[in-house]
């Protein structure tokens, strides 16, 4: 394992750096990656961010978004810049298999792999980790880590807090989950101070759907949305052809399986639609019921305690009739 004396003397000479994130990047994951590809970047580093796969529209306004390449798109040139990497930034995941495609690439590449994430369990890939499970975002562990880990609370300009300021906003629900600590408000405050557009921000990301996006989010509510009262359960199941109908693009389906939550009583909600490569699974919760043992256990995934995610190769009805089949496994701590 590398020190953080170790990390600071290689980052004192300019190196090759890749930075990449999980497959579907989130706001938090491309917030995360551009605010370290803009701080390093500042520290004369030549600096890449490749991504395993396209993101949300919604995420285009981010300073430094032209500049993000999509592995697939050109993987030869991709996987040359990986292998030729003296240092990889690993963020906001903590086992390869989220990188999909990229995870041979990242896995055989000779760099020294720096982790920040905050989800639990990592399997161990990397030399350096800055983790914390109890952070609301990654973007929370990226101001940190510039900060007082390297030290440099400085350089946080005005292009690193708006892309912090993103993934906080987006990994805390707007600041609603539980992880929204008052030291969360203090680094926003502070990003705030330092030129994020809090407004501005939150226009782009929340107020930016398409009609179709809308239009979709009420066939949902209408037509797929069904609730176990028994298990203080709801949850939308979205066919493929529900997709198609309403052209359903990346991000637009992000929000929906919270809807769900939001009916009185609801301990856990789900979302799952059947993706093209497989069946898809978001679990939600309130307290201490666990989404990403559930995941974990009975759909390759995982994730936090209360937004866990997973996926299936089994057709839609069948992953929708054991979703419903486990219920009974859970209904003391659902209805606890
Ligand atoms: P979402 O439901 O938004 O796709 O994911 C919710 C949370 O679960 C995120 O923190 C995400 O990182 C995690 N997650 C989603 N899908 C998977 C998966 O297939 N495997 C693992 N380990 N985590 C996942
Ligand atoms: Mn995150």
């Amino acid at each position: 394992m590398l020190t953080t004396d170790g990390l600071k003397r290689k980052l004192a000479e300019p190196k090759q750096i890749v930075i990449t994130t999980h497959h579907k990047p989130d706001g938090d994951a491309l917030g995360s990656s551009l605010a370290m590809y803009h701080w390093l970047k500042a520290q004369g580093h030549a600096v890449t961010v490749i991504v395993p796969s396209d993101f949300p529209p919604f995420l285009n306004w981010m300073p430094g978004r032209p500049d993000v390449r999509i592995y697939l798109e050109d993987q030869p040139a991709n996987d040359r810049l990986i292998a030729g990497a003296d240092l990889i930034f690993c963020l906001d995941f903590n086992g390869l298999s989220r990188t999909y495609a990229m995870e041979t690439a990242v896995r055989d590449a000779a760099g020294l792999k720096i982790m920040i994430d905050h989800h639990l369990d990592p399997e161990g890939f990397d030399d350096y980790r800055h983790w914390d499970s109890g952070a609301a975002a990654t973007a929370q562990l990226v101001y940190d880590f510039i900060a007082t880990v390297m030290d440099d609370h400085e350089a946080i300009t005005t292009d690193i807090a708006s892309c912090l300021y993103a993934g906080i906003v987006t990994d805390t629900g707007s600041f609603r989950f539980q992880s929204t600590t008052p030291s969360v408000h203090l680094i926003v405050a502070d990003l705030i101070t330092r030129g994020a557009k809090n407004w501005e921000i939150h226009e782009a990301i929340y107020n930016s759907a398409t009609e179709n996006k809308l239009r979709f989010l009420g066939y949902c509510l209408l037509n797929r949305l069904e609730v176990l009262p028994e298990y203080r359960t709801a949850f939308f199941s979205v066919s493929r052809e529900d997709l198609e109908r309403f052209q359903v693009g990346t991000g637009d389906t992000e929000g929906l399986v919270n809807q769900a939550l939001s009916i009185s009583g609801t301990k856990l909600a789900a979302l799952i639609i059947d993706r093209t490569e497989q069946v898809k699974l978001s679990l939600r919760s309130v307290g201490d019921f666990p989404c990403n043992e559930v995941c974990k256990t009975h759909f390759n995934g995982g994730g936090h305690r209360n937004a866990a995610g997973g996926h299936s190769n089994e057709p839609l009805e069948q992953v929708v009739a054991r979703f419903k089949a486990i219920l009974p496994e859970y209904k003391a701590l659902l209805l606890s």
